[in-house]
C-alpha cells in the first residue's frame, strides 16, 4: 500500500529554513529585528493603516485583545460553539463567560439573527470565527454591535487570506483580528499568531501586555538612545512575545501567501467537481468574488448507510488522514458542566458535527494525492 497520506502539513522552503539559519546565526533568538519585519510585512498586507502585533499563538492574542478591550470579571461574550476551545477559553481567564450562539446550517459561522437575543446587560464582546476560512457575515454582526455598544474581536485563526465584501479580514471596523500561525494553518510558524487593529489604544495596550507589561519591548531597549537597562513596569502583564525563529518563518510563509492561496482554491474545485453527486453535503462558497481561505474543507455526510466514524476508519484503512472541525464546545466536559448544556441546546453545532469529515487539503499535496482522497472517498460512498 502506498504511504498514509497526512491530514496536514506545513509547506516549509528552502527560503523558510535559510531563514532560520540566519537567526540563529545572528545571535537574535527572541523578540527581535525578523519579528519587527514580520509585523511590518503583516501591516503592509492586510493595509488600510493597521498595526499588527506579532505573539506565540492565537490564543494569546485573543486574550490579549479581550483584556485590551476589558473584559473583565462578570462580562459575557458572544461567541459560537463551533470553533476550537480557544476562543472561549480566553473568556474565562478574565473571568467572564462565554454566551454561545447557535451557528448557520449552511456556513457554519455564526448567524447573525441569533445574536441579538442572547444580549445582556452584561454582554461586553462578539467574537466572530470565520470557520474554515469562509467569512462570517460581518456586516450584521457590525451593526448589532455599533447598536449595543458591543466590542467585535475576530477568531481569525482560518481566515488568511479571507475577504468580506472585498476586504480583507483583518482590515473591517472591528477592535481587533487574531490570526493563527499554528503548524496547520494556511501560514505555519509551528506556533505563533498575529493580533491585527486599527485602534492605537488596543494596540499599545497589547503591546505592552504581551511582554510582562513592560512599556518598552526588548528590541526597542536595545536599539534606542535610553540607557539600555532601563525599563518600566506599568502592569502585571503575559510572556506571549514572538521568537525571531518563528518570525523567520512566517516572513517567507507571508510572501507565499497568494501562491499557497492559489494552490488551496484550486484542490477544492477538484473535490467539488469530483463530489458532485455524491450523498455529501459539499462546503459553503464565499459569496460573489470573495475569497474562502480554504483552510479546511469540510464535507457532511449524507448517508444512511454508514456514520460519520466508520467512514473515517474507512479512509484510514485506504492510507488517507481525516480530521473533525469541530468537537461542538457544549459537548466537552468543561463548557457542558459549567453552563449545563444538553447537546441540542445548539442543534445546527451537534447536527454539523455529528455529519463533519476534515479532507486533506494542504500545498504539500500533488495531484497524485488528491487523485487517492478523491478515489477513496468515492469507493467508500458509491
Ligand atoms: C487554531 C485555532 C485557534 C488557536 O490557535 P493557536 O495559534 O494554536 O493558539 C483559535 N481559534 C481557532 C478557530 C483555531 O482553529
Amino acid at each position: 500500500m502506498e504511504k498514509f497520506l497526512p491530514f496536514a502539513l506545513p509547506d516549509i522552503g528552502e527560503d523558510e529554513i535559510n531563514e532560520v539559519l540566519d537567526s540563529l546565526r545572528s545571535g537574535w533568538l527572541t523578540t527581535g529585528p525578523k519579528t519587527k519585519n514580520f509585523e511590518k510585512q503583516f501591516e503592509t498586507f492586510i493595509g488600510k493603516n493597521v498595526e499588527a502585533f506579532a505573539v506565540n499563538s492565537a490564543t494569546s492574542g485573543l486574550h490579549l485583545a479581550l483584556e485590551a478591550i476589558g473584559i473583565t470579571q462578570g462580562d459575557e461574550v458572544i461567541t459560537t460553539p463551533y470553533t476550537f476551545t480557544s476562543t472561549a477559553e480566553v473568556i474565562r481567564y478574565l473571568g467572564a463567560d462565554p454566551v454561545f450562539v447557535d451557528v448557520s446550517p449552511d456556513t457554519l459561522n455564526i448567524a447573525p439573527e441569533k445574536i441579538e437575543s442572547s444580549i445582556t446587560s452584561r454582554t461586553k464582546a462578539i467574537i466572530p470565527v470565520h470557520f474554515a476560512g469562509l467569512a462570517c457575515d460581518m456586516d450584521p454582526i457590525l451593526s448589532i454591535a455599533q447598536k449595543y455598544n458591543l466590542k467585535v474581536v475576530e477568531d481569525a485563526a482560518h481566515a488568511l487570506p479571507s475577504t468580506y465584501k472585498g476586504s480583507l479580514i483583518g482590515s473591517l471596523q472591528s477592535d481587533a483580528t487574531v490570526y493563527s500561525f499554528y503548524a496547520t494553518k494556511t501560514v505555519a510558524t509551528g506556533e505563533g499568531g498575529m493580533i491585527v487593529t486599527h485602534n492605537a489604544e488596543i494596540a499599545k495596550r497589547c503591546k505592552i501586555m504581551r511582554l510582562h507589561g513592560i512599556s518598552r519591548d526588548a528590541f526597542d531597549r536595545y536599539t534606542s538612545t535610553k540607557p539600555s537597562w532601563h525599563y518600566e513596569v506599568v502592569a502585571p502583564g503575559f510572556k506571549y512575545n514572538m521568537t525571531d525563529i518563528a518570525a523567520s518563518l512566517g516572513i517567507h510563509q507571508l510572501r507565499k501567501i497568494w501562491q499557497f492561496h492559489e494552490k488551496r482554491k484550486a484542490l477544492a474545485v477538484e473535490y467539488d467537481k469530483a463530489f458532485a453527486d455524491l450523498p455529501l453535503l459539499l462546503p459553503s462558497k464565499a459569496p460573489g468574488e470573495d475569497f474562502h481561505a480554504w483552510h479546511l474543507y469540510v464535507i457532511r455526510l449524507q448517508d444512511q448507510r454508514m456514520s460519520r466514524n466508520q467512514f473515517i476508519e474507512l479512509m484510514a484503512e485506504k492510507g488517507i488522514g481525516c480530521s473533525v472541525h469541530f468537537i461542538p464546545l457544549h459537548l466537552h466536559p468543561y463548557w457542558r458542566d459549567r453552563y449545563n448544556f444538553e447537546p441540542e441546546d445548539f442543534p445546527n453545532a451537534l447536527h454539523a458535527y455529528n455529519n463533519a469529515i476534515s479532507l486533506p487539503l494542504y500545498t504539500k499535496m500533488d495531484s497524485h494525492d488528491q487523485e487517492r482522497v478523491i478515489q477513496a472517498v468515492q469507493d467508500i460512498l458509491k
